[in-house]
């Protein structure tokens, strides 16, 4: 069942209703109504991969509607990314958004804040401190339009240190890097040796705002997924080297859009995921090395990206199925992560409106 391609991506939102029947079969689906969610996701933890184009766009919804984006795409393009995380957040049920963390600076990740505050209300702005990135003109000039949105008064705004947690209820979120910090201590029940370290690669330090980003992981049931914004590969050794601090993941939001910069074989193989994300855009991201070590990853399932990756080719990319926005002109198609209490989960792509379920591990 298609939709059409559009140049509004909003309207792609109202049709996929139709996954809340497909996800319980097709015979009921057939008798139940469109409009009631199957009992059990009313209690789900909802998280929307919002195409921002090679950017992040991440919108966390628990099931008492508190909520947290992780990163607000581009500027620019009429405000295109902005609006598609607003239809993503009337999807989910919301008029505003209480949390906006900030990965880091770079335009990909800070670029949307004026847009989105011009559109839909938030509450408290999260971030990892001060741009340590000036000499970049691209990332100043976010940086230089998050501050006048901070100076309006009208957010709350916290920085947030590795070990803390954030204060968004509902679900438990981490901090585990931020502004070049990490956790020191491996996470409970974590701290076992890595054996994804003994033939690891020297990495060069990175200098940019990316191995600054805050990372989270967050906790919902027995569920355990991890968002690492762009951190580099060099911050995923000593996070995951010797021991890995970390413990195992069942969803990793793929770290840097698939990024050859980050995505080590420690990080991946260490955290073994049972599903990854990847938000990718057509020309950004998706890196051959970055995918060859997540489609080798032991525990792998499956792995979703959000476009198509031009450079990835056919031995590169996964089966169509798979991927929200295949070659060809953007319709602005999601991947919608359903995250329920008892450890069950699912993923629903806009654009087949398929919903692939996962048993709990
Ligand atoms: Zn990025």
């Amino acid at each position: 069942m298609l939709i059409p391609s559009q140049s509004n991506p909003t309207r792609s939102f109202p049709s996929s209703l139709l996954k809340l029947t497909l996800g319980v079969g097709l015979a009921l689906s057939l008798l139940a109504s469109a409009w009631a969610a199957p009992q059990s996701d009313q209690k789900a933890l909802q998280v929307y991969f919002v195409d921002v184009e090679g950017g992040q766009a991440t919108l966390f919804v628990t099931p008492a509607h508190q909520s947290l984006l992780i990163d607000t795409g581009w500027p620019g393009y009429d405000g295109r990314d902005a609006d598609r995380i607003v239809a993503a957040a009337k999807h989910a049920g919301i008029s505003k958004i209480d949390y906006v963390l900030i990965t880091h600076f770079h335009m990909d990740h800070g670029g949307g804040v004026p847009q989105l505050t011009a559109r839909i209300p938030v509450g408290t702005f999260i971030d990892h401190g001060v741009n340590r990135e000036s000499t970049d003109a691209a990332t100043s000039e976010v940086w230089d339009a998050y501050q006048k949105v901070l100076a309006a008064g009208k957010f709350k705004h916290i920085v947030a240190k590795p070990g803390d947690r954030l204060p968004i209820r509902g679900m438990k979120a981490t901090v585990i890097s931020s502004d070049g910090e990490l956790i020191s201590q491996p996470l409970a029940g974590a701290g076992q040796d890595n054996a994804s370290c003994k033939d690891a690669e020297q990495y060069p330090a990175d200098k940019t705002e990316n191995m600054r980003s805050l990372g989270t992981l967050i906790t919902f049931g027995k569920l355990r997924l991890l968002d690492l914004g762009d951190l580099t590969h060099d911050q995923e050794m000593k996070l995951m080297c010797p021991v890995n601090k970390l413990g195992k993941i069942d969803i990793y939001i793929v770290s840097h859009h698939g990024s050859s910069q980050s995505g080590s074989p420690a990080l991946v193989h260490g955290i073994a995921p049972r599903v990854a994300i990847m938000d990718n855009g057509a020309k950004k991201g998706g890196n051959p090395p970055s995918w060859d070590v997540i489609s080798k990853s032991p525990n792998l399932e499956d792995f979703w990206q959000l476009h198509y990756s031009e450079e990835g080719g056919v031995a590169h990319n996964v089966a169509t199925e798979f991927i929200a926005n295949p070659d060809g002109p953007d319709a602005g198609n999601y991947l919608e992560l359903t995250v329920r209490p008892d450890g069950t989960f699912a993923v629903f792509n806009s654009r087949t409106q398929k919903t692939k379920e996962y048993p709990a591990g």
